[in-house]
């Protein structure tokens, strides 16, 4: 049975708080409009599109969504133009071919403006595969959208499945998904940030006034009110802040979060290929 880690991604108010946070986001406000209006060119206006070929399910946060199936070499079927197969490039470009292809089975895209959900990803019943679900609202917001999909990609990596164990006793976290392997991302994490808390909102917390409180509570410990929903949300949050700011500096715990990710090699790697590859989205140079 499929699972949905993230029903409510990434809101849009949590990354507002996130933006202006004071860990220095690259690029101000007024300089991200710049960048959307100017640098963000679709290839293929959305008038060009033709998704009259591509299936649509209801789907409770974005009304109705195109389906695609995504094959291993990363391509969507059925192949169209539009909005929602570009942002599908861009992801692509985000993460690489291979690992899109071989992490994502199933693409959703919906337009929903009035709704707070950006996107979410939820694990296939084979839990190897993911689907991705992306709100094409923000698509014209290329710094909120590359954020939400590195939000997302986030939970990809850190709930893949070769990062739990089976183990009945369970020294680590006993998540929905399984044990956390000693050497997972969340069992660091955990063990680096959250253990310590005499109050901390439960590692799976989904309740948002919950969340509020304990952020309300540790501020500085969180780089937005949403990465104190729970711990992968605040993996999460704090992965796609290291990758879209400068170096952190400072003693704060948030600061400290994004560091902690400077330990993994391969984040790092990934961290700078996005920064290379979606420099002109991001604004970096
Ligand atoms: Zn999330």
């Amino acid at each position: 049975m499929s699972r949905i880690i993230a029903p409510v991604a990434a809101v849009v108010v949590g990354l507002a708080v996130v933006i202006g946070v004071g860990v220095g986001l690259a690029i101000p406000a007024a300089e991200r409009a710049v960048v959307a209006a100017v640098e963000w060119a679709l290839d293929e206006p959305a008038q060009h599109a033709d998704t009259s070929g591509v299936p649509t399910e209801p789907d409770k946060d974005f009304g109705d969504v195109q389906v695609y199936d995504v094959l291993a070499d990363g391509t969507l079927e059925p192949a169209v133009s539009g909005v929602a197969p570009e942002v599908w490039e861009l992801f692509v470009r985000m993460v690489g071919t291979d690992v899109a292809g071989e992490s994502i089975i199933q693409y959703r895209a919906g337009d929903a403006p009035d709704s707070d959900t950006l996107a979410y990803v939820y694990q296939d019943a084979d839990p190897q595969y993911w689907t991705l679900a992306v709100n094409l609202a923000v698509a014209d917001d290329p710094q909120l959208l590359i954020a939400t999909l590195i939000h997302e990609y986030a939970h990809v990596f850190s709930f893949d499945d070769g990062e739990f164990v089976t183990d009945a006793a369970c020294p680590t976290l006993a998540l929905l998904e399984g044990c956390t392997a000693d050497d997972s991302y969340l069992t660091a994490f955990y063990d680096t940030f959250w253990a310590g808390y005499p109050d901390a909102v439960d590692v799976e917390n989904l309740d948002p006034d919950l969340a509020w409180q304990f952020y309300e509570t540790y501020e500085e410990d969180f780089v937005s009110d949403y990465a104190a929903t729970n711990l992968g949300e605040d993996l999460a949050e704090s992965f796609m802040t290291y990758v879209i700011e400068d170096a952190a500096e400072g003693p704060t715990v948030a600061a400290q979060k994004l560091r902690f990710f400077d330990q993994c090699p391969e984040l790092v790697a990934l961290r700078e290929h996005i920064r290379t590859e979606l420099s002109v989205e991001l604004g970096l140079r």
